[in-house]
């Protein structure tokens, strides 16, 4: 790993480029939720290590940090493997708590609920797992940094944005330009197709891909699934917010064939509906958009999906289910669910459209 962080980084002139001695650096990883690294829902250990080693090595004093929506943190850690490499290499391991206001957002959401813990660091370099997103496609450099927002507030935004994806996608790429992190590394050694970012499945993709311009990294790596940047909800935002460099990005170093893509699967339930009126949608599109719905027979009664709905819209008592005029559809339930019980059905309109597509 080591060595094929080396070569990624060779154009740049290694992590000295990034970070300066006496440096406090917080690696952004992914801890979404409790799963072995083989499942591919979070950062992979042996990537945050190699990436602390290279930090560590320039001089800087780095910090493995997340704030997962739900779960205790430190179990998320445990499981992942990341609590072991902070305790290998005598790192800390850190909640991104204590939210505070960061002003400098995006119109109309200019001041962010942010973790305070922020400000205590000269750089930020960014961890992301590569995994798809039942809402965002995929989750990819700019949508790991909305782990920075603490705990359950990750629900309001939903709830503030309501169903429309693009202008969710715009906080997300807000956020992204506030961290501001030194450096992306997306770890695509094995990815998460199918119905992520947390019940997909895992696929061998085999690399890894890095730069300081997390938004090109996150077009590129769409282009490696043969994806168009405006499939995506937060490149279309980019572009929109006048992110995108319109001469393209340049390409250094050694590029995965298309092969280990070949068929990648995208979520069954894609939202083709993005920035739809809400009068509209409750006209007409409520019969074919997408609903969060609870699988009794799979249903483990945790009652994570629960605590995490931003609008109280699980409802019942020894059975879970959703109220879906209160419900916003923003899937943190899906997200959350361990169990796989929450599923997105489709309505009369969609029938008989089984597959969310192939890259
Ligand atoms: S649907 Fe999932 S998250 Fe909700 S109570 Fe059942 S198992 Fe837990
Ligand atoms: S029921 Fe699920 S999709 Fe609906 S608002 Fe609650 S968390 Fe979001």
């Amino acid at each position: 790993m080591a060595e094929a962080l080396s070569r990624l980084l060779k154009p740049w002139g290694g992590w000295s480029a990034f970070v300066s001695p006496g440096e406090r650096v917080l690696l952004k990883v992914n801890l979404l939720s409790q799963a072995a690294p083989e499942r591919a829902v979070t950062t992979h250990p042996s990537v945050v290590e190699a990436v602390a080693r290279g930090v560590m090595a320039v001089g800087g004093i780095p910090e493995i940090g997340d704030s997962p929506p739900f779960g205790g943190f430190r179990a998320i850690a445990r499981e992942s493997g990341i609590e072991e490499v902070a305790r290998k290499l005598g790192i800390p391991l850190l909640e991104l708590g204590n939210p505070k206001p960061f002003e400098g957002g995006v119109p109309p959401f200019q001041r962010l609920l942010l973790s305070q813990e922020l400000r205590r660091f000269d750089k930020v370099i960014n961890l992301a797992k590569v995994k798809t997103h039942t809402k965002m496609v995929l989750s990819l450099a700019v949508k790991n940094l909305f782990g920075v927002v603490p705990g359950k507030l990750k629900g309001e935004w939903h709830l503030k944005t309501h169903r429309d994806d693009l202008l969710f996608a715009m906080v997300l790429v807000g956020i992204y330009r506030m961290v501001n992190p030194a450096f992306s590394l997306l770890d695509g050694i094995v990815s998460m197709e199918g119905e992520g970012p947390s019940n997909g499945t895992p696929r061998n993709t085999g690399f890894l891909a890095g730069s300081p311009d997390g938004i090109a990294l996150d077009a590129y790596v769409a282009s490696l699934l043969g994806l168009p940047a405006k499939r995506l909800p937060t490149l279309q935002a980019a572009e929109r917010m006048g992110l995108v460099d319109p001469g393209g990005y340049e390409l250094l170093g050694e590029r995965p064939g298309p092969e280990r893509f070949q068929g990648f699967l995208l979520p069954k339930t894609l939202s083709g509906e993005r920035r739809v009126p809400l009068w509209f949608a409750r006209l007409y599109l409520g019969l074919r958009e997408r609903r969060p719905w609870i699988d009794a027979a799979l249903c483990e009664r945790c009652g994570r999906c629960r605590q995490i709905c931003p609008a109280q819209a699980i409802v019942g008592e020894g059975e879970f289910r959703v109220d879906l005029e209160r419900c916003i559809r923003c899937f943190c339930c899906q997200e959350i669910c361990p169990a796989g019980a929450v599923l997105l059905k489709k309505g009369w309109k969609s029938r008989g459209n089984k597959s969310g597509g192939r890259a």
